[in-house]
């Protein structure tokens, strides 16, 4: 089966947390096993819908990278069926019980605004040409201020962000190597954390078919990168290593979330038959087509509970304008 390689440099870009991060993310944590102990995960059947409003920034040099708005529209919906798990009827899952158990609806719901930051009337998708033939996916410091992400500075060739305390901002442009990468939810946002967030994406891994690569031609890097700026890690954790011993009531290693068993790195290409390399010693199997893994398109089907009530408490607490 070929491996079409997955390339989110999510995890280069991002600053640890702060103190003040820290300690509300331990709050966030206490909340969601309050909930879980007291109603067993009911609690997700009565969640409110959240509308989160998006934009699209189309930067291209060549007319190839002008991504068309069908495009745009179709990739759009994607990711709302991400979200709402209305990939459930998928016969895939008949390969794969426990992962179909643990597929959740977020009640989260992308929509175009109907303003832009001025109050005018909007589609929510700008067009930006550019004389920058490509953009940085990471840089060799590691630092990623703003001056290091032209594509984010009108100024600079790309766009600016819409006010980021009320819109998902997503830029669409052509990076030094295909992929993507999002800004992690933070507490206190300041200087360039707030002209910078959100999810940066190339035009060969955006929306479906047309420009799109095979692996990656089903819209789900865009689901991955927004899973990431709603707070989630890769299976495996931030860093390349996990901690293998799995707590007895809960494991909150690796990717600190409970009901996605730790695991080495990254799995890529298709679940189907396949022999987990990245399963921890003496840990159970990792599941299968989630998200956060680095699956083809086509095997990247839900989100688990426990990666719900995570983005939806962050949301809640580190990104509430968005949503109110
Ligand atoms: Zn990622």
């Amino acid at each position: 089966m070929p491996n079409h390689g997955f390339y989110c440099n999510t995890d280069y870009y991002n600053k640890p947390p702060s103190k003040s991060d820290k300690s509300l993310i331990r709050q966030i944590k206490l909340e969601e096993s309050k909930k879980k102990s007291l109603t067993k995960y009911r609690f997700i059947r009565n969640l409110p819908l959240y509308d989160i409003p998006i934009v699209f920034h189309i930067i291209y040099h060549e007319d190839i990278e002008k991504i068309k708005k069908s495009q745009i529209l179709k990739q759009f919906d994607s990711l709302n069926k991400d979200f709402r798990n209305k990939n459930i009827d998928n016969v895939l899952f008949s390969k794969f019980p426990k992962e179909k158990a643990l597929a959740t609806d977020s009640k989260l719901n992308f929509i175009f605004p109907k303003n832009d930051p001025s109050g005018n009337p909007t589609d929510g998708i700008t067009f930006t040409h550019t004389s920058n033939e490509f953009f940085e996916s990471f840089t060799e410091s590691g630092s990623y201020s703003l001056e290091e992400q032209p594509v984010k500075s009108t100024e600079s060739g790309g766009h600016d962000a819409w006010n980021t305390a009320k819109y998902l901002n997503v830029w669409v442009c052509k990076l030094s190597s295909p992929g993507g990468y999002a800004q992690y939810p933070r507490k206190n946002r300041y200087g360039d954390l707030v002209s910078t967030d959100g999810v940066v994406i190339d035009y060969r891994y955006f929306g479906m078919g047309k420009t799109t690569q095979p692996g990656r031609d089903k819209g789900k890097t865009l689901t991955h990168e927004v899973g990431h700026w709603l707070g989630l890690y890769h299976l495996w954790g931030p860093s390349d290593s996990p901690e293998c011993e799995a707590d007895e009531l809960c494991d909150y290693t690796g990717d600190e979330i409970c009901d996605t068993p730790p695991q080495i790195g990254a799995q890529c290409g298709s679940p189907i038959g396949y022999s987990s390399e990245q399963k921890c010693p003496g840990c159970p199997d990792p599941i299968a087509l989630n998200f956060m893994d680095g699956w083809d398109d086509e095997y990247a089907l839900m989100f688990t509970r426990d990666q719900v009530a995570r983005m939806r408490g962050y949301l809640e607490k580190l990104r509430p304008t968005i949503i109110s």
